[in-house]
């Protein structure tokens, strides 16, 4: 099978896909603290309003050249950055994406389903988080399954990442009635169901702005 350029991710756009996650989350920062302030302490559009625009200061220094190195750089600003839950779990997830991708400079389909697999089990790691406990995990979990799926029936990285942004908004949806065992929200016990989780509504972002990255360039 021959690989179209178009399914190669190079740092440049990987760097795209971050900077496209920054303007979302900063677009969105309003709705993702009011998610927070239903079942958590309303800072989650804050937190990652922060730590992604420390993020594209960081990269705004120097790019660099492998991905290891910029997935760390992520990682290491997201923990330095953000105070709450979500700064350490995020991090995990990129720290974890670097170490999985390697000193590369560039990703295909499968190396990056690879590597989110990797920064999900960092996240499991950390966090403990189990499908059904209404967390990020909820969204990332079947964007990965179904990112695997699409690149092992051979569909393009546009595809591929257009089907792992949709599951990924399915599943932040289906957060919506559980009742949340992890994290803040499940101090709240049966009064966290009927609203969506803040944290599967910014992980859905994430791989929303990753196809249209992918799409776009
Ligand atoms: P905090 O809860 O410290 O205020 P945020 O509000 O920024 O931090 O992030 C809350 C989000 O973090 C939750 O909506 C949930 O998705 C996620 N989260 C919290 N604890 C865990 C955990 N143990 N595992 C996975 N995700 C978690
Ligand atoms: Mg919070």
């Amino acid at each position: 099978m021959t690989i179209m350029s178009d399914d190669i991710l190079t740092i440049d756009r990987l760097a795209d896909w971050l900077e496209a996650f920054e303007a979302a989350v900063t677009e969105q920062r309003a709705w993702l603290t009011e998610l927070d302030s239903a079942i958590g302490d309303a800072d989650h559009g804050a937190n990652m309003a922060r730590g992604m625009a420390a993020v594209t200061a960081k990269l705004e220094q120097g790019r660099p050249a492998t991905v290891d190195e910029l997935f760390k750089a992520v990682g290491m600003t997201l923990v330095s950055s953000v105070g709450g839950a979500s700064g350490p779990l995020y991090g995990t997830l990129f720290l974890r994406m670097g170490m999985a991708a390697g000193a590369v400079p560039s990703l295909d389909g499968s190396a990056l389903a690879a590597a989110l697999r990797a920064g999900l089990d960092g996240i499991v790691a950390r966090g403990k988080a189990e499908a059904g406990d209404k967390t990020m995990f909820d969204a990332i979990a079947p964007a990965i399954d179904a990112m695997d799926a699409s690149i092992a029936a051979g569909v393009s990285l546009a595809d591929a990442t257009r089907a792992a942004a949709d599951a990924a908004a399915a599943g932040r949806d289906a957060t919506l009635p559980l009742v949340a065992r992890k994290g803040r929200a499940s101090y709240l016990g049966e009064r966290s169901a009927g609203h969506l989780d803040p944290g599967a509504a910014s992980a859905a972002i994430l791989f929303e702005t990753l196809a249209e990255t992918v799409s776009r360039t």
